[in-house]
């Protein structure tokens, strides 16, 4: 039922917008404007079904409403899905298109990139809203946000080495990495220059040849990498990796990683609790890159400055792993709940 969702699920609105002119079909989820403007980026995606697009914008602006709580930001969560159209198609114009979309709905949503758009999208979108972000500006901090997800993974994963393996160092801790695209590549340089060992797998047979030649990782195939004997397990591919099928097999006894919706149902990271393995909540350690939209947007951004905010994202891990032990729950739900407690109205 469209309008019977969870009383947590439920959004303020979605709009569908299609162009038969361009072939755009999107749809636009804007779940809470509580903390001010839902603010979450556009992915560009072949779904098998237009339900399956839905579903994904759903979750994913949810998502950002958690993430951006928890980061502080002065914004609410959004998200938008692309409908990828079949064979060529007109770039520029179907972004254009989708512009003008998030144009029509005044501000209450504002995009950026996500998994298989670009700045040069985000820029070409200028001509049609302001309410765009993530675009490299002369002379001022802008761009591409992955490498401050990255970032904020890396600090993640250094905090969640020392607090749950017990280790002051990542030298000789050996993490896998599930994709290595545009976060998952910078997360495995900061990771392969503080001496962690690197696994990988990637769809892509270059991003992993270019991994083991530059890094020194460890190739393995894509349907070994979750099950790797590893330390650390960073999810940076899509979503619901983590399963009902994949949990049985994990070895690492950390999991974090840059993608969203990792855990294919609550229940699963109730499972990984029970197997002793600590998963720090994808929206809490992936929040680098909305960190830098949402600065570059509100002209506030400065390169130094940003890196020390997304650094920050340790010491809630710290914190979240404290309120842990208090409530004796799982770190999904406390986060969750932590979350939550943060989505009220800011005037
Ligand atoms: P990307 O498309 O650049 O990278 C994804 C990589 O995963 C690609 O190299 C792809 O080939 C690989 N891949 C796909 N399926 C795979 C599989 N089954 N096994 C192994 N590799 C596979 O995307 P990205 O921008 O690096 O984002 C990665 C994830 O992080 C996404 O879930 C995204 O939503 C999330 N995320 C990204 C950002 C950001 O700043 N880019 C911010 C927050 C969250």
């Amino acid at each position: 039922s469209l309008f019977g969702l969870p009383e947590q699920a439920a959004h303020e609105r979605v709009l569908l917008a299609t162009d038969p002119a361009t072939g755009l079909k999107a749809i636009l989820a804007v779940h809470s404007t509580a903390r001010g403007p839902a603010f979450g980026g556009c992915r560009l995606w072949h779904y098998d079904t237009e339900l399956a697009a839905l579903n994904d914008a759903l979750r994913l602006s949810q998502g950002m409403s958690l993430k951006n709580a928890l980061a502080d930001l002065p914004f609410g969560g959004g998200k938008a899905v692309i409908l990828k159209p079949q064979g060529d198609f007109d770039r520029p114009a179907l972004f254009a298109a989708f512009g003008r979309a998030v144009q029509s709905l005044n501000g209450a949503y504002i995009t950026a990139e996500d998994v298989g758009t670009t700045t040069a999208d985000m820029r070409g979108m200028q001509a049609h809203t302001p309410f765009v972000s993530g675009i490299p500006r002369e002379g001022a901090f802008g761009g591409d946000p992955s490498p401050k997800t990255a970032w904020g993974v890396f600090v993640s994963i250094r905090a969640g080495v020392r607090l749950v393996l017990g280790r002051d160092s990542l030298d000789g801790v050996r993490v896998a990495l599930q994709g290595l695209g545009a976060v998952g590549w910078h997360l495995a340089e900061f990771l392969h220059q503080a001496g962690a060992q690197l696994v990988v797998a990637d769809v892509d047979a270059t991003k992993v040849e270019r991994a083991v030649a530059q890094l020194g990782a460890q190739a393995v195939p894509v349907g070994e990498i979750l099950n790797a004997d590893v330390d650390v397990l960073a999810p940076c591919a899509l979503g619901a990796s983590l399963n009902e099928q994949t949990v049985p097999a994990i070895r690492a006894r950390l999991i974090a990683g840059a993608a969203n919706n990792q855990l294919a149902t609550p229940a699963d990271g109730d499972a990984l609790q029970r197997r002793g393995i600590c998963y720090l909540p994808d929206y809490l350690v992936n929040a680098g890159g909305i960190i830098s939209v949402a600065r570059e947007y509100r002209g506030e951004g400065e390169e130094t400055a940003v890196m020390a905010e997304v650094g920050r994202i340790a010491e809630r891990v710290e914190e979240l792993l404290q309120r842990v032990q208090v409530a004796d729950s799982t770190p999904a739900r406390v986060a969750d709940d932590w979350a939550r407690s943060k989505l009220v109205r800011m005037v």
